[in-house]
């Protein structure tokens, strides 16, 4: 095994102060890097771990396709979740530090505008209009001159934006790499040994192993139990020279601005046809969004159709903790349509499990107990 690292502090470490360490056991092994396993790497590394990520070069990654939005506020309900003012806020800061320490932008902050669906949507918004624990996300009511408008009118969303997730599963990799904390390799399950109580896999030893395999845990054989129920999703990105607004547009449908004339549309929403490739139907249907929203029609060409699998569970609540059995397994998944906004909070209590044997707050550990 090459270099490993060595750091005293918590928090996430600045790849400066990573030192390599002699060939020993490794802390965790960690199975996937998407935003799920990179960010709980980071966190790991931050208290000191020693670590080693195995990924299939992102065969599977929703990471690589995901929008990376942040929406405190969800569904025709207008609702958000308890989760949101703990979440929140915790990902905002861990993005901003990442930001630093990779060198490179990775938040990205622009408001969003929600154009009302249906009457029951305009209703919803009224009644949050009246209660406090919304009023830090929602903004003014938008004027009937504001383009595109919707007969039924809508509202500014604050507290809004997006991640690069591309950016930072490359910064965090070339971090790894430069560790010598990162393989690419299909990891197989068959060569998984459990050793009394230790992990061993081909040449590697380890205390722990945490899978991150996003919605491709289904074939994952120590975790059958795992309550996963994937969507599928297609996002198409757009270029176009037209004055398009520079907000994000939602409407169920989204249109986010990335700069430079560069738009993505999406998503569609599969439960059935995990593997299946987007039909011209369903491109189709993205597009009449456009069509809703813009008269006449801007130019665009279409760069990219990108198509990905949301790791939603059955609950919509992530799923994190140990085997029942063999505690040296353990799962870091089930973020759904909102990694970017949960994962950073559940990698610190998943890194205190890990580091300090902290138990997982009620409700969260993967099996509900
Ligand atoms: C169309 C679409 C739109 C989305 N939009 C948003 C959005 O706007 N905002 C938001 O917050 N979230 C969004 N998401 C969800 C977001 O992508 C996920 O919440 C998040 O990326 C999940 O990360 P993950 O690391 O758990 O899984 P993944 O990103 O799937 O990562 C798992 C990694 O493990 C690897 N892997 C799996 N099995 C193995 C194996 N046996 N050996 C080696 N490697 C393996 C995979 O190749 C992959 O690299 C969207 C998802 C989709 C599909």
């Amino acid at each position: 095994m090459q270099g490993q690292y060595d750091i005293a502090s918590s928090g996430f470490p600045p790849l400066s102060r990573l030192k390599p360490l002699p060939d020993t056991i490794l802390d965790t092994l960690i199975v996937g890097q998407g935003l799920a396993g990179s960010l709980l790497a980071w966190a790991l590394l931050g208290r000191g771990q020693r670590v080693m990520v195995l990924d299939d070069g992102h065969r599977s990654a929703a990471s690589v396709v995901a929008a990376g939005l942040l929406n405190p506020i969800t569904g025709q309900r207008l609702v958000k979740g308890p989760e949101v003012d703990l979440c929140l806020p915790v990902a905002q800061r861990c993005y901003r530090a990442l930001e630093r320490q990779l060198a490179r932008p990775l938040l990205h902050a622009l408001p969003m505008w929600r154009l009302f669906q249906n009457e029951r949507e305009r209703q919803a918004w009224e009644k949050r209009c009246g209660d406090p624990a919304y009023a830090p996300y929602l903004g003014e009511p938008l004027g009937a001159m504001d383009y595109p408008h919707s007969a039924l009118g809508g509202f500014v969303q604050t507290q809004t934006g997006y991640l690069d997730t591309n950016a930072l599963l490359d910064g965090i990799r070339a971090g790894l790499q430069q560790l010598g904390a990162y393989r690419q390799c299909a990891f197989d399950y068959a060569q998984l040994e459990l050793q009394q109580g230790q992990i061993a896999y081909q040449d590697l030893q380890a205390r722990r192993l945490i899978f991150c395999e996003g919605w491709r845990a289904l074939a994952n054989p120590w975790f059958t139990e795992l309550p996963l129920a994937p969507a599928r999703g297609c996002i198409l990105t757009l270029h176009s020279e037209a004055p398009l607004p520079q907000v994000i547009l939602n409407q169920g449908r989204w249109l986010l601005p990335r700069g430079q004339g560069e738009y993505r549309l999406g998503a569609s929403y599969d439960r059935e046809g995990l593997e299946a490739e987007p039909g011209e139907a369903e491109i189709a249907s993205l597009l009449e969004q456009l069509e809703l929203w813009f008269a006449p029609l801007p130019a665009y060409r279409i760069h990219a159709v990108q198509n990905g699998v949301r790791p939603n569970s059955r609950d919509r609540q992530p799923l994190l903790g140990l085997h029942p059995e063999h505690p040296a397994l353990g799962v870091f998944n089930g973020f759904g349509s909102r990694g970017a906004m949960l994962i950073p909070w559940h990698a610190e209590r998943m890194a205190e499990l890990l580091c300090e044997g902290r138990p997982l707050p009620t409700g969260l550990d993967w099996r509900r107990a």
